[in-house]
């Protein structure tokens, strides 16, 4: 029986506020089978309505350095002041089951996890402009005033690194952005570059027929 074909690993970013959690929920609702998100662990304190081992692992600062001694993690940064990293764990047995793995990560660390494993595919979500950006960062009322400000100024130097990635992505609305994230990825899955085990099949399939078989 020929072997799963091992899934590939693609990073979500945007920036905070582009609604790229919402996209990735949905995505997960609605090809569950294709799809795994990894869960990061991070020592950000939990939001309202977030669970330990849902939304995050929330950890401490030791935990967390702990797991990073321990290289438990493909990668991690800190962000606005706080640790957030990927287990490797998860990520590997998932692409291992043939599954398309998806970090939610932002740009230093999806920038590590290329360097890394350079056939990772890199997905940049954004909104239309600026002024969306920060009323929906405003509207979601899940950050102190300090704390969005903070952010989008993040925003703008991530804003500096977006070339650094395969594709943009426009989020107008939530089902056109869901159903154009899934059609750029059913479509990587077609690069030559990904079939090499069935290129080189063909090849000696075909070898039968100028033997004259
Ligand atoms: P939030 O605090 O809004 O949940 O996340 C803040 C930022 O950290 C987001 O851009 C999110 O994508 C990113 N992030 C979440 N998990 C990870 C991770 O494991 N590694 C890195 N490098 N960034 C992460």
């Amino acid at each position: 029986m020929s072997q799963k074909k091992r899934g590939i690993l693609i990073v979500f970013s945007g920036f905070s506020g582009s609604g790229k959690g919402t996209v990735m929920k949905e995505l997960l609702l609605c090809y569950p089978d294709r799809y795994a998100l990894s869960i990061s662990a991070t020592t950000r304190k939990p939001r309202a309505l977030e669970e330990d081992g849902r939304e995050y692992f929330f950890k401490t600062k030791e935990q967390f350095e702990e797991m990073i001694a321990k290289n438990e993690l493909i990668e991690y940064a800190l962000y606005v002041e706080n640790y957030y990293g990927t287990p490797k764990e998860y990520v590997e047995k998932q692409l291992e089951a043939g599954k398309d793995v998806i970090l939610e990560i932002e740009i230093q660390g999806a920038l590590k996890v290329k360097q890394r494993f350079p056939d990772t595919l890199l997905l940049f979500v954004t909104p239309q402009n600026a002024d969306i950006l920060k009323e929906r960062l405003i509207g979601r009322g899940t950050e102190s005033e300090e704390v969005v400000y903070q952010r989008l100024s993040q925003a703008s130097e991530e804003a500096l690194r977006v070339e650094e990635y395969d594709y943009l992505i426009i989020n107008d609305t939530i089902e056109d952005c869901v159903k154009e994230v899934h059609s750029i990825i059913q479509n990587e899955h077609r690069r030559v570059s990904r079939n090499q085990e069935f290129i080189n099949r063909m090849k000696e399939e075909l070898k039968r027929f100028s033997k004259g078989e």
